[in-house]
């Protein structure tokens, strides 16, 4: 039976509640006084229903369609304004124990290098990312209990926001390692994490074992209840994700809405981001082996879809895609991307040779992040390399009831153009600079507030004059 409240995985994520959606969406996909409708109830910008978004997801008529488009171009900018935060992964180890039959580090891959980084080589590659600009960052580690312990997770937070090389500092450590314990979850949460990551992949209970045939995680149960049990350990920030591609998108979008609605009514609080990952090839995975890959249309509409289904929830795009595909999808609803990625363990600090490649998957856009941060400024995007909110605790509810009174904004703009200051004054090229003064320059008149007009321009002669750090 269908219950968004149960902590049972099977009740709240219940396979009959998605079949009978997808049919409901099926049905009603021409109709277009319900789309409409939905549509209107979606202008309130708060939120729909997994059946109401269903609906839109499955919408067949091309000037509704369009109009999908532009609301949820209309709410990216009046909840994230023209800004995009900035982030990057940091593999830590490949080991790993389980069986994924799409991704290269699955246990009975013989051919890839494992490696997993000592303390010394994790220092290395921060003064890397430190190096290229980066504040804030996602780890990432396989499941092994042997190689990657808790503890070792643990030192190697530690070791990341040890380190302070030149001007440079990690402000915020994201974490996306295996569904563990609550009482694992409470050491993350006393190391200082960011968010907690954890990607569904598929909320089909039968597919998903079939795509785990080994390891802890073919437990489908204590996969998904993972979050309730973060939560639980003390964690406000979650962030969730699947990766499109393993099943039918449309089946994934309504268990990912579903997922998001069983936070919000059992934790108050709905997950702080998801992510929208398709699947690519690496080592031995060929990505066109799987059937229900979709086209870079369908991926569009599916982040359009989220953005005006969940409004608060950031969205994030990786590598994976390439520079078209981010470019499309920005302005429908993404707020945080990766720039200069390695998807490999080790990689920042030195290349890995031809012959030793350890990536998780092929990286489609190569640029680096000073390409990235100009890029984005030729679009009138801010890039943003803020880390303020957990650092001043606005997470869990706090952060939500800020993001829901439109606060957060005197927030993030500010916060936005002194972090974009920090990166023009240490990293940038000359270009980049260049294009980099210049919109902060206009931007500044876009505060509302002549005090905190004030304030940031004083920070800004500060950050100019060495200072670092300031937020709001
Ligand atoms: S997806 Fe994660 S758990 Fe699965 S094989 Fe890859 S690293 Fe291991
Ligand atoms: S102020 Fe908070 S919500 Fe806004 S960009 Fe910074 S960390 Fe994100």
């Amino acid at each position: 039976m269908y219950n968004p409240t149960s902590l049972k995985a099977e009740e709240f994520i219940d396979h009959q509640e998605i079949l009978d959606t997808l049919s409901y969406s099926e049905k009603e996909s021409h109709n277009r006084e319900l789309i409409m409708d939905i549509i209107e109830k979606a202008k309130e910008r708060k939120g729909l229903t997994h059946r109401e978004a269903s609906v839109l997801l499955a919408c067949e008529e091309e000037d509704l369609n369009q109009e999908i488009y532009a609301l949820a171009e209309q709410i990216k900018k009046d909840f994230y304004g023209n800004r995009i935060v900035m982030f990057a992964p940091l593999y830590l180890s490949n080991y790993c124990v389980n069986g994924c039959v799409y991704c290269p580090y699955h246990a009975v891959n013989k051919q890839i290098p494992r490696k997993k980084l000592t303390q010394e080589e994790v220092r290395k590659e921060v003064i890397a990312l430190q190096d290229m600009g980066h504040k804030r960052l996602a780890i990432e580690a396989g499941e092994d209990p042997v190689n990657n312990p808790i503890e070792y997770i643990l030192e190697c937070i530690d070791t990341i926001y040890s380190v302070h090389h030149k001007n440079g500092d990690i402000r915020r450590v994201n974490v996306n390692i295996a569904a563990t314990t609550v009482e694992n979850y409470r050491k993350l949460k006393d190391a200082g994490i960011g968010t907690y990551i954890l990607f569904q992949e598929t909320y089909h209970k039968e597919s998903y074992e079939a795509l785990h045939p080994t390891g802890p995680k073919h437990d489908y149960a204590y996969h998904t209840e993972a979050m309730d049990r973060a939560m639980e350990g003390g964690i406000d920030d979650v962030g969730l994700g699947v990766l499109f591609g393993l099943e039918l998108y449309r089946y994934e979008f309504a268990g990912l809405l579903m997922h998001a609605e069983h936070l919000e009514a059992v934790h108050g609080v709905g997950p702080h981001t998801i992510s929208v990952p398709r699947i690519r090839s690496a080592n031995d995975i060929d990505a066109s082996s799987f059937d229900n890959g979709i086209s870079d249309d369908i991926f569009a509409k599916i982040v359009a879809c989220i953005r005006i289904a969940v409004p608060y929830t950031g969205m994030i795009v990786s590598t994976r895609e390439n520079q078209e595909c981010r470019e499309k999808v920005l302005h429908l609803g993404i707020s945080q991307i990766s720039g200069g990625s390695k998807t490999s363990v080790g990689g920042y600090y030195e290349a890995e040779p031809e012959d030793a490649k350890s990536e998780q998957f092929d990286v489609s856009d190569n640029r680096t992040l000073d390409e990235v941060v100009k890029w984005l400024m030729e679009m009138d995007y801010i890039p943003s390399f803020c880390t303020a909110c957990y650092r001043e605790g606005r997470t869990g509810d706090r952060f939500m009831s800020l993001c829901k009174s439109g606060q957060i904004q005197n927030c993030c703009h500010p916060n936005a153009l002194m972090t974009l200051k920090e990166y023009l004054e240490d990293y940038a090229s000359k270009d980049t600079q260049k294009l980099g003064l210049a919109l902060i320059k206009k931007e500044l008149s876009n505060i509302p507030n002549p005090k905190v007009r004030a304030i940031v321009e004083e920070h800004l002669n500060d950050i100019h004059s060495g200072k670092r750090d300031f937020r709001f």
